[in-house]
């Protein structure tokens, strides 16, 4: 379920959608960038046909500052790495450039001399150019607001045209109304864009995340503990004798067992700490900040000990079903790959199920039912 705030502002978005957000903006921040710097000296053909040599030539220059200032953007957006602060000012660079250019079309044109079309209406395609970024609506508002403050301020002060006037009263609300269309289309590519996330990310039957993202937020684990010696675990769990909970109670009491299980463990996670789905009756848990072996198998235990204590009711019958999980715990230690350290804790599961279930193997490599 989508919520407005997710609308409002990019605050209320996880960081790995706003790092996918980014990498969409950008690519359409280069694509537009490039497209105005081919249209802008493009255009110029237009006045050489229509405008006087010396407003021609006044234009031109304006035409080239537009393009000096607005080639830097191309190499700089390689320097955003996906931050939401760095992309807000990328576009209210842009946004400025195309202003300051359009306010200087607008001072070469006399009082008397009729403005062309491509003039006049330039702060609205300007706005409109805007609706390609899936941004949120408080900076869709932002951007329309600067456009609109820009386009009176520059017609009052390089046109003469007064601030309260009829005049001005047509463009404000025609700008209103591009705003307000732009910022359906970019709501509407960012509804998309959260959906499409959440379905390539969110397990289906427990909602927490899937095994795509898991292994995307074990990378990131894994490089903040390579380049900034941030230590973390990973905890593999696995519930016991499940395939008998679907043969006894079936499938849907199983399903109803796994939420269950993924609701409790959600229950016990502390800020930062990273839980998701690993594969059909199997979770993952990342523990960050943790550099001991003592720490994570208390952790472990704790979850092992909230699980063994939940009743879980069947929806196939009305028993009470009881469900036990084995953990097994690893340390990131230095340099090994994701691959490694996943098999070490996989290797530790599979001693906790060997040394008959219910228990947690941490780094001692034995079972331990009491740590915490
Ligand atoms: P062990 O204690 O050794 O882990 O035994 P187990 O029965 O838990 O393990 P096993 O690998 O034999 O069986 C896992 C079962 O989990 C088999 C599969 O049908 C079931 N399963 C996997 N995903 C789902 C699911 O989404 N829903 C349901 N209901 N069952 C699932
Ligand atoms: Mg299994
Ligand atoms: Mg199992």
């Amino acid at each position: 379920m989508l919520k407005l705030s997710e609308f409002w502002s990019a605050r209320a978005h996880s960081e790995d959608f706003t790092l996918t957000r980014m990498g969409f903006m950008t690519v359409r921040l280069r694509l537009l960038t490039c497209l105005l710097m081919i249209g802008i000296p493009a255009w110029g053909l237009v006045d050489w046909l229509t405008l006087s040599q010396e407003q021609f030539s006044q234009l031109l220059k304006a035409r080239a500052f537009c393009l000096l200032a607005l080639s830097p953007l191309i190499p700089l957006s390689y320097l955003i790495h996906f931050r939401r602060e760095r992309m807000k000012l990328a576009l209210g660079y842009l946004m400025t450039v195309m202003m300051i250019f359009s306010l200087f079309c607008l001072a070469s044109f006399d009082a008397g001399q009729e403005l062309q079309a491509g003039y006049w209406a330039f702060p609205y395609l300007l706005i409109s150019l805007f609706a390609i970024f899936p941004v949120p609506l408080s900076l869709s508002l932002q951007l329309a607001a600067c456009i609109m403050v820009a386009m009176l301020g520059g017609n009052w002060l390089l046109l003469g045209q007064p601030l309260w006037s009829a005049a001005t009263l047509d463009q404000l609300w025609l700008l209103t109304l591009f705003a307000l269309a732009s910022a359906w289309v970019q709501c509407g590519q960012l509804n998309m864009l959260l959906q499409l996330y959440r379905e390539s990310t969110r397990d289906e039957l427990t909602g927490m995340m899937n095994r795509r993202l898991l292994m995307k937020q074990l990378a990131q684990s894994r490089a903040r503990f390579l380049y900034q010696q941030k230590p973390f675990a990973l905890l593999l769990l696995d519930l016991d004798r499940f395939k008998r909970i679907n043969d006894h109670y079936g499938h849907l009491a199983g399903d109803a067992v796994l939420k269950e299980v993924a609701a409790c463990l959600a229950e016990q996670l502390e800020t930062g700490m990273v839980l998701g789905r690993y594969g059909g009756e199997e979770f993952a848990v990342l523990l960050p900040d943790c550099g001991s072996g003592e720490q994570a198998s208390g952790v472990a235990e704790r979850l092992r000990l909230a699980v063994e204590a939940r009743l879980i009711k069947s929806p196939t019958s009305d028993e009470l079903l009881e469900v036990t999980v084995s953990i097994g715990v690893a340390l990131m230690q230095s340099a090994e790959s994701a691959e490694s350290l996943l098999s070490r804790a996989d290797e530790r599961l599979y001693q906790a199920k060997v040394a008959g279930r219910n228990c947690v193997v941490g780094e001692r490599g034995s079972p331990d039912r009491s740590v915490a």
